[in-house]
């Protein structure tokens, strides 16, 4: 009997709630019960690591990205068969069993009028990235280490006519234990689920664990000689690294292509509602319509709330600024 009226509580409050608010609601719900898929792969041993790089360059992807992937598109796109969702992987792996439930935290909010006259189109764009730091987390095997765990992370990221209004960050193992947590914001509406820091002594630069290179190290370099970074740490996955942005680091800094929208589009939305900023090493806004390049050819810069974005935009050569443009140079022709 509880359950029946929790489900239909849950059902009217979805029934009368705006289209965005039911899209949110359903994306934080579809996010939980991803880190139970990746939870349990993980414990079954059932990673199955395939390399879907190029020649040159290793890029892993595990059962988790793959059952991670459908699972989140089709149940978002059952619910919402209107609008645009862009995942990372192209080769996916089906789930027994969709998503239909929805976060009452998320429905009982009153979204203001700007965003509860959107209604449900193309407009609408969904990134998603199942596994973030699915290098890190393929490392750490059958719950090893929560300081390899806490590295993946499921990014739901949502944007309308091409700037985020929402985005979700699930942490399937948080430190200390390894227990979950869901963090997740709405334009004007907070975030929900961390505790934003104040103000640190410290100026801790969070980067690529991973994906070093010269240019990265340039720009790491530059900060310190100007103080704005006393120290580095290299860790792994665009939503780990905004969850410490978030919890007490000054900045995150990728001064390389390689990183995507589905890497930047959730942390950006909880880090600006958040008072923090995140553009390209240049400045330059991402933007994240359905047709936009989906490499962030002009890197990263992601900064807390207590520190001013500028210092570290102006800290960073414009040498370094013009060999990463907003968009990427195409590729030469096969042969
Ligand atoms: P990292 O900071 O290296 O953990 O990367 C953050 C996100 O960007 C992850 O999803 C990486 O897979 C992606 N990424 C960064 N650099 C590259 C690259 N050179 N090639 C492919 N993916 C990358
Ligand atoms: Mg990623
Ligand atoms: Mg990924």
């Amino acid at each position: 009997i509880l359950t029946d009226r929790k489900m239909s509580g849950e059902a009217e409050l979805y029934n009368n709630a705006c289209f965005l608010s039911r899209l949110v609601a359903s994306a934080v719900k579809v996010a939980d019960t991803a880190g139970d898929l990746i939870k349990g792969i993980l414990e079954r041993d059932e990673l199955a690591v395939i390399d879907k790089g190029s020649a040159d360059f290793y890029d892993p992807q595990t059962e988790a990205d793959r059952a991670v992937q459908y699972l989140i598109v089709q149940s978002l796109h059952k619910k919402f068969p209107d609008i645009s969702i862009i995942g990372e992987e192209e080769k996916v792996s089906a789930v027994m069993k969709l998503e239909d439930g929805a976060s009452v935290d998320v429905l009982s909010l009153s979204f203001p009028a700007e965003l509860e006259t959107i209604e449900e189109s193309k407009d609408l764009v969904v990134w998603v990235d199942p596994v973030d730091g699915t290098t890190e987390l393929s490392r750490a095997k059958n719950n090893a280490s929560v300081e390899w765990l806490q590295q993946a992370t499921v990014l739901i990221g949502i944007a309308y006519k091409g700037s985020v209004v929402a985005g979700v960050i699930h942490q399937p193992w948080s430190p200390p234990n390894g227990a979950n947590r869901t963090i997740w914001a709405v334009k004007g509406l907070g975030v929900h689920g961390i505790e934003v820091a104040k103000a640190q002594k410290e100026k801790i630069v969070v980067t690529t664990r991973s994906h070093g290179t010269a240019t990265v190290e340039e720009a790491l370099q530059e900060l310190e000689r100007r103080g704005l970074s006393t120290s580095v740490e290299k860790v792994g996955g665009a939503g780990f690294k905004v969850l410490k942005v978030l919890e007490g680091a000054a900045a995150y800094v990728f001064a390389s292509a390689g990183c995507k929208k589905w890497d930047t589009a959730a942390p950006e939305a909880i880090l600006v509602e958040a008072g923090g900023k995140l553009t390209d090493i240049s400045g330059r806004a991402m933007v994240y319509s359905a047709d936009v390049q989906k490499l962030n050819s002009g890197g990263v810069l992601a900064t807390a709330p207590w520190v001013n974005h500028e210092d570290y935009l102006n800290a960073l050569p414009d040498a370094l600024k013009e060999s990463l443009p907003q968009v990427a140079a195409p590729r030469p022709p096969k042969k």
